[in-house]
């Protein structure tokens, strides 16, 4: 009988590229991956800061920070999202451009990964300091963006707008329209149908085909959801459409929960006018904390990095967990949750439709031909359903976990490519 493989834990819990590391070396182990390819696949191949000086509303010039990392282009253009949010850092960026390479493997898209960020808090800013921010941050990092080469994304807190000024930008500089440049745009700059459901769109397929391998029907099921933005928000409500209770569903301030199941339309219909569930009367006010903690058969942690973590994984009641967010559980956490027999699809499977439609939208965008919403869907339940059994069968094969499965499969996929273009001296 095979031994599992085992991920060490890393030094720093809450460190996401060691996190990313960590997964990494054991799938590079269960390969038979040689130390150089190794290090190769580990390294980002190209990390740029820029400084981004911005004159804000009140006239005073102030200067914000901003990444681009491009961890691996093996397997084709670099791809992913910018986020705007206050505790930005470069080890974050880095393990989320590696996130990327993975995830774009696993779903067999032909990107490599890439991801950036600027230090800022959008809650702080008006749209004119967001505009700024954006085009001055564009042109810091165009010298390695281009369809060929870079393709950004919406991430957390950046949005079609954001993509639109971007494309601007980019084109501003090159002379011409250049659609292609970014994913995520508005329908009428170039972007596809379906993009903006997509990342929730895949969160449900996944869920489903998980709760078929669990024996739970969807309509036993009882749902909390961790986050209400693009993934959140989309995610429960096509949860709910296929059947299943939403009991809770949270913001970056709290949570609501109410035993019977939310109404999920009204909620997000709520948020949109409020801007916070706070006030919402429908249901139950608890703190975030708990919320990760309450009975129920699926936690869809749909925010951000380091959620469940070695202080809260004993106490998660789940039998199922569906990374929508990118690094939600710690490698602490997941030892944790693998013991207790709790079933985790990982970030780079489950939230891998919005990658997914990106492609899309860049492969509509370059051919000048755009598709319908049906055809988009239906595609993407393609690419969802067949990635999420052939993780569960590389999982199968080396007898571990689906997040292992999901990095071994990614891990080959990219080395195998490496290897075949051999290093260029
Ligand atoms: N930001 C999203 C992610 O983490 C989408 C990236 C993209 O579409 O390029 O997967």
């Amino acid at each position: 009988m095979s031994t599992a493989p085992q991920v060490k834990a890393p030094m720093d819990e809450f460190n996401p590229f060691q996190a990313m590391a960590q997964r990494f070396d054991v799938a590079a182990d269960a390969l038979g991956l040689d130390e150089g390819v190794r290090e190769v696949l580990r390294t980002p191949d190209k990390e740029l800061t820029v400084a981004i000086p911005v004159t804000m509303d009140n006239g005073k010039l102030k200067v914000f920070t901003g990444y681009r990392v491009q961890h691996n282009f093996s397997r084709g253009p670099c791809k992913g999202g910018i986020r705007y949010a206050p505790d930005v850092h470069l080890d974050e960026v880095r393990a989320l451009a590696a996130w990327m390479t993975w995830k774009c493997s696993v779903v067999d898209v032909p990107f490599g990964g890439g991801k950036g960020g600027v230090i800022c808090d959008p809650r702080q800013l008006s749209k004119g300091e967001l505009e700024r921010i954006t085009r001055r941050y564009t042109t810091g990092i165009m010298d390695i963006l281009g369809s060929d080469r870079d393709v950004p994304a919406p991430d957390v807190n950046t949005n079609e707008q954001t993509m639109a000024w971007l494309m601007d930008t980019w084109s501003m500089h090159v002379r011409r329209t250049d659609t292609a440049i970014v994913t995520g745009k508005p329908l009428a700059l170039g972007g596809s149908k379906g993009r903006t459901e997509a990342t929730g769109r895949g969160v449900m397929i996944v869920t489903r085909e998980a709760l078929k391998k669990l024996g739970i029907r969807p309509e036993n099921t009882r749902v909390v959801v961790q986050g209400s933005g693009n993934v959140g928000g989309i995610g429960a409500m096509l949860l709910a459409r296929e059947g299943m209770k939403i009991v809770s569903i949270s913001d970056i301030y709290g949570a609501i929960y109410n035993e019977k199941g939310l109404d999920i339309p009204d909620v997000l219909a709520y948020l949109k006018q409020n801007k916070k569930l706070e006030g919402y009367t429908k249901a139950q006010h608890i703190p975030s904390a708990a919320q990760l903690e309450l009975d129920c058969d699926v936690l869809v942690p749909a925010a951000t990095e380091n959620q469940l973590t070695s202080k809260n994984a004993e106490r998660i009641k789940a039998k199922l967990i569906v990374e929508g967010a990118n690094g939600p559980t710690t490698v602490l956490a997941d030892q944790i949750l693998e013991r207790r027999g709790v079933m985790v699809v990982p970030d780079i499977l489950a939230n891998a439709g919005g990658v997914t439609v990106s492609y899309f939208e860049w492969v509509q965008d370059r051919a000048g031909y755009f598709w319908t919403e049906e055809v988009v869907n239906s595609r993407l339940e393609q690419v969802m359903t067949t990635s999420f059994a052939a993780v569960e069968e590389t999982a199968r094969k080396h007898n571990t976990s689906l997040r292992i499965g999901a990095y071994i499969l990614a891990v080959g996929r990219v080395a195998n490519v490496y290897q075949m273009r051999g290093t260029y001296a």
